[in-house]
């Protein structure tokens, strides 16, 4: 095993852990394997006083890479990695091993239970020894705004983004704004649409469909396909993505998304119901915002929504991306993601199709494919599925996977 400054801190949870296995015992065992130069028990790690305590100890004992034999790594797997960087560790050479949920809440016998989460530690600090430093990046969000729909909730968002000095394309597959209304909102829609094209911020594409979609909440490149022009227009790269599609029919219950909405939201990964309405991030508390960071919806592209309703929820949709979308603010992108080898990748391309967040091209000339680190999220599809053993997942790699293996069965 590759030599290293390895700290073990097993927390007791209260009662939880600590009523149930013989910490001691673990404390004992784990200070004599390999690499451990300390081994130690605290009653609540994740408390005020557990957080400073775990600081210190890596400071003091130039540990540098440590085990937290705690709760799920769900619950507290960011709380460890964020001391570990204050202490000046990289949060990457952090492994928790989950001794509560996998072996305090379910294995009543107290020597099997000791037995279990010893294993589940030998494990993530034979992993450690093969961890490697990853580091975050920043990147500056775009500050404009794509809004995919021309009628009253598309015009009100922009109208108001506008007001702010933003910068707002938009995408309207119709031949001019003022076809966009129904009879009962086309004296709004006139006034909206003149007032659109006296704004120089707002730029609008006409007869213009979406083609792709990539990226995330501060960098998204929208690739509109326009339906007549012989020049296809350029992409366009905004931090927001407003939805204003508008729907096919009004009525309560038998509305349904406006053609090739679904489309759109499956090139943003957002799901759809039976009526192809997108879901939401929270119905009450969230009601304009989609599961995806940065893409929001308005109107009738939501559901059936009246006119009041739409222009409050254009407003507020406005206001959602003002107070998120700062111009200068960073968003910082996945340490975590996958690498494609030149040399072993074989041009299958199964990694492209089975990335869902375009992270993934393939290079004509090299017959290759690559992985865009800034749209990769690390979510690890891509080398679940490559049959050449082509891409290794940074953190998930065969050999971290295979040591911690090691250290469970021994
Ligand atoms: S799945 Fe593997 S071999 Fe196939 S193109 Fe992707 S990286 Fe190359
Ligand atoms: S790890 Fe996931 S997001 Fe990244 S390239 Fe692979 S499939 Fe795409």
């Amino acid at each position: 095993m590759p030599s290293g400054r390895i700290g073990v801190f097993v927390c007791a949870c209260g009662p939880n852990i600590g009523d149930r296995m013989d910490i001691d015992r673990i404390v004992q065992e784990v200070s004599t394997i390999d690499g451990v130069v300390l081994s130690e028990t605290y009653g609540l790690l994740c408390s005020p006083a557990g957080k400073t305590y775990l600081a210190e100890q890596i400071v003091d004992n130039k540990l540098d890479r440590i085990v937290v034999a705690a709760c799920s790594p769900r619950e507290h797997e960011r709380t460890f990695m964020d001391i570990c960087e204050k202490a000046g560790l990289n949060p990457f050479m952090m492994q928790m091993a989950n001794i509560r949920e996998q072996v305090a809440w379910v294995t009543k016998d107290k020597d099997l239970a000791t037995d279990k989460a010893l294993r589940l530690i030998r494990g993530a600090i034979n992993r450690t020894t093969r961890h490697k430093p990853l580091s975050k990046s920043g990147i500056v969000c775009n500050p404009e705004i794509v809004v995919i729909g021309g009628g009253i909730a598309g015009m009100t968002t922009s109208l108001v983004l506008a007001e702010a000095d933003r910068r707002i394309t938009i995408i309207e597959r119709a031949s001019s704004l003022y076809e966009t209304a129904d009879s009962t909102g086309r004296t709004l829609t006139e006034t909206l649409a003149d007032k659109v094209e006296n704004r120089s911020e707002i730029t609008v594409l006409l007869e213009t469909e979406i083609n792709e979609i990539v990226g995330f909440f501060g960098n998204f490149i929208v690739r509109p396909e326009a339906n007549t022009y012989e020049v296809e227009p350029d992409d366009i790269q905004a931090g927001s993505i407003v939805l204003a599609t508008g729907c096919s029919t009004g009525d309560s219950e038998e509305s349904v998304s406006s053609p090739g909405f679904t489309e759109i939201a499956d090139m943003l990964r957002i799901e759809t119901n039976e009526h192809g309405f997108p879901a939401r991030e929270h119905d009450s508390l969230a009601p304009v915002s989609t599961p995806i960071d940065g893409v929001y919806v308005t109107g009738c592209a939501g559901g059936s929504c009246d006119l009041l309703m739409t222009i409050a929820q254009s407003e507020a949709v406005a206001g959602t991306i003002l107070s998120s979308l700062i111009p200068g603010r960073e968003v910082e992108t996945e340490p975590k993601t996958s690498v494609i080898s030149e040399t072993l990748c074989r041009g299958c391309r199964i990694c492209l199709e089975v990335c869902s967040y375009g992270a993934v091209s393939f290079d004509e000339e090299k017959l290759i494919c690559s992985v865009n680190s800034i749209l990769c999220k690390g979510c690890g599809n891509c080398a679940a599925a490559c049959p050449s053993g082509a891409i290794k997942a940074q953190h998930f790699t065969p050999d971290q996977i295979r040591y911690q293996l090691t250290g469970l069965l021994t």
